[in-house]
C-alpha cells in the first residue's frame, strides 16, 4: 500500500518547528506506536519503567553524549515544559546574584525577562534596534556574573553564533534550533538546553546538558520539579517522561550517527545553506534579511526586494503550489523563512531554488 506521502505531491517541509524529521524516524516511531519491540503493546501504553523503555532512555542519553563528545562530569536529561520552561529553570538553578544575557532575538529576550525575577540581570548587548539582523560582537561580560546566557541560533531572525565563544563566567546556551548541526566544545558550557522539536523529535521533550559540579551554588529553595538535580538523580524518571518523543529522539540520534555524526550534519548544513543564500544573493527578486557574517545555516530568512514587494503573496502561492511548506516568514520579519534542519535534503533545497528561478523568469 502506498503511504500518505507517496499518494500526494512530494512536500518539501521548511517549517520552523515542529519541523521535518528523517522519514525513517517517523516510520520507526509509527511502528513502535503500533507494536513496541514486538511486545504486542503500543509504545504509548508501556510503563516508562519497563526494561524496554529504560533501554531507549539509556541509548538516547548515550548517543547524545557520543555524538556531541560530552566530557565526563556532565549529565544529559530529558524534561517536559519546552525550552520556555528552561528560561526560568536556568535562573532558578544558577542565578544567585547577577546574570548576563546577550539579547539577539525574541527567544533571547524571553529568557532574559524571566531571569529578572531571580536577581540582577545585565543585558550585555542587543541588536533589537535593527530588528535583530546581526549578532553583537563588542560587549563586555561582567566577571562577577553567575553566568552568561546566549541563544546560539535565532530561529525567528535567521542569525546564528556558529562557534563556541569564550566566556570568563559559566556559559549557558539555548541551542533549541541548531543543536546537533555542528560539533560543539561542550566543556565551554555549564548548561546547554533546547526544545527537541527543531532538530531532534516531535514537540513534548526538552534536552538539557548540565555540568554536574556547576549545580548547588544557589541558596534559594528550588521546587523539586524545577531542580535539575532531581532529574539527574532520577535519570529523567522522577516523574513520567514524554515517552513517545524520547523514542523518536533516540531514533534521530541513531540516524545522525549512521549518517556520519555531527561533523557530517555540519558539512550538509553548510552545503545546503550556501546553495540557498547564493540564490537569494543572485536572484533580482529576493534579498536576505540577516547580516551576511551572522547568517543562520538552519533558518534562512529573505524578503522580496522593495521593487518587487507586491509579488510576495504571489511567490508564496507559486511555491506552495509546487510543494513548498512552511516558508512564510515569521510575522516579526515578514517575507520568507526556509528552515533547513538536519533532516532537510539537498534535493528539497534545490526544489525551492528552482521555484525562485522559475518565478524570476516570469517577472
Ligand atoms: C522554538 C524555540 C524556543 C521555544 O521552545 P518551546 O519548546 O516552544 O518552549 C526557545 N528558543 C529557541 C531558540 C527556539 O527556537
Amino acid at each position: 500500500m502506498l503511504n500518505q506521502n507517496e499518494l500526494q505531491m512530494k512536500k518539501h517541509n521548511f517549517s520552523a518547528g515542529p519541523s521535518i524529521l528523517p522519514q525513517e524516524v517517523i516510520d520507526n516511531t509509527a511502528k513502535a506506536i503500533l507494536n513496541f519491540n514486538d511486545s504486542g503493546l503500543s509504545l504509548m501504553e508501556v510503563s516508562h519503567r519497563s526494561k524496554d523503555f529504560q533501554e531507549v532512555m539509556d541509548k538516547a542519553v548515550a548517543l547524545f553524549k557520543e555524538l556531541l563528545n560530552i566530557p565526563e562530569g556532565y549529565s544529559v536529561i530529558f524534561l517536559g515544559g519546552g525550552a520556555s520552561l528552561q528560561f526560568c529553570m536556568v535562573p532558578y538553578n544558577f542565578l544567585e546574584k547577577k546574570a548576563a544575557y546577550l539579547n539577539t532575538g525574541t527567544w533571547a529576550k524571553k529568557a532574559l525577562k524571566e531571569a529578572k525575577g531571580f536577581g540582577e540581570v545585565i543585558e550585555v548587548a542587543s541588536s533589537a534596534e535593527s530588528n535583530y539582523t546581526y549578532i553583537p560582537q563588542d560587549y563586555i561580560i561582567p566577571t562577577d556574573a553567575d553566568y552568561f546566557h546566549i541563544t546560539t541560533n535565532n530561529t525567528i531572525y535567521g542569525t546564528e553564533i556558529k562557534h563556541d565563544i569564550d566566556s570568563p563566567v559559566p556559559l549557558i546556551a539555548d541551542m533549541s534550533s541548531d543543536i546537533l548541526s555542528r560539533p560543539i566544545d561542550v566543556s565551554k558550557y555549564v548548561c546547554i538546553y533546547g526544545g527537541a522539536q527543531k532538530n531532534i523529535a516531535p514537540s513534548g521533550v526538552t534536552f538539557v546538558i548540565i555540568k554536574d559540579d556547576a549545580l548547588g551554588k544557589v541558596s534559594r529553595y528550588i521546587p523539586t520539579m524545577l531542580n535539575y538535580k532531581t532529574h539527574i538523580d532520577n535519570g529523567s524518571m522522577f516523574n513520567t517522561p514524554p515517552v513517545v518523543p524520547i523514542y523518536a529522539a533516540e531514533q534521530t540520534l541513531l540516524w545522525i550517527k549512521e549518517q556520519g555524526g555531527v561533523k557530517e550534519m555540519e558539512r550538509r548544513a553548510i552545503e545546503k545553506s550556501d546553495m540557498l543564500y547564493h540564490e537569494i544573493d543572485r536572484n533580482k527578486l529576493f534579498v536576505g534579511t540577516a547580516n551576511k557574517e551572522d547568517r543562520s545555516r538552519m533558518n534562512i530568512c529573505f524578503v522580496m526586494t522593495p521593487e518587487y514587494k507586491d509579488l510576495e503573496a504571489d511567490f508564496l502561492k507559486f511555491a506552495t503550489d509546487r510543494g513548498m511548506v512552511g516558508i512564510k516568514g515569521h510575522r516579526s520579519v515578514g517575507g520568507f523563512r526556509a528552515s533547513c534542519y538536519n533532516a532537510m535534503s539537498k534535493d528539497s533545497v534545490q526544489a525551492l531554488i528552482d521555484c525562485m528561478q522559475e518565478f524570476e523568469k516570469l517577472h
